[in-house]
């Protein structure tokens, strides 16, 4: 399976990723973008 991060897109494995949903769809963001998920800055 793919790591992409849906909000910036990197598929940088070294990085670390999360499952999420977003608008009912199961999706994977990484820790980078996590926070501003977390505090509705997007
Ligand atoms: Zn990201």
């Amino acid at each position: 399976m793919e790591l992409k991060c849906f909000v910036c897109g990197t598929t940088d494995k070294t990085r670390v990723f999360f499952d999420c949903y977003h608008e009912g769809e199961k999706k994977m963001t990484c820790v980078r973008c996590l926070p501003s998920l977390i505090h509705g800055q997007h």
